[in-house]
């Protein structure tokens, strides 16, 4: 009877820690999902934003948004964001940062990495 409570025991710590190693692989995901494009394309022109310019916002605690990057058109110098994540939690914030920004200067692009 000993031994058996040790093997439940056991086969719990063993799922404990698979459990935990699946975690690990998920946030990894996370990270490669979340790492910013080599340029933004900029909406009202066309042109590019260099990642030379980019501004990585923070966006802790925003449900359903990956990754948010602004950067500076190199051909209009106008201000592009280009956000990743889920399309609802995307228009969203956009809403927001065009109502910050001043509304229809900016150019945004929306990514779907997923
Ligand atoms: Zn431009």
């Amino acid at each position: 009877m000993k031994q058996n409570k040790n093997q439940k025991r056991q086969l719990k710590l063993k799922k404990e820690k698979k459990r935990l190693e699946t975690r690990r692989h998920e946030s990894n995901r996370m990270i490669k999902i979340a790492k910013v494009p080599d340029f933004i394309t900029c909406n009202e022109c066309g042109g590019k934003a260099p990642q030379s310019t980019f501004e990585i916002l923070n966006t802790k605690g925003m449900d359903g948004i990956e990754v948010a990057v602004t950067g500076i058109c190199s051909d209009c110098k106008l201000p592009t964001i280009a956000v990743s994540g889920d399309p609802d939690a995307t228009a969203e914030l956009m809403m927001v940062l065009q109502d910050k920004m001043g509304g229809g200067q900016l150019g945004i692009e929306q990514r779907k990495l997923k």
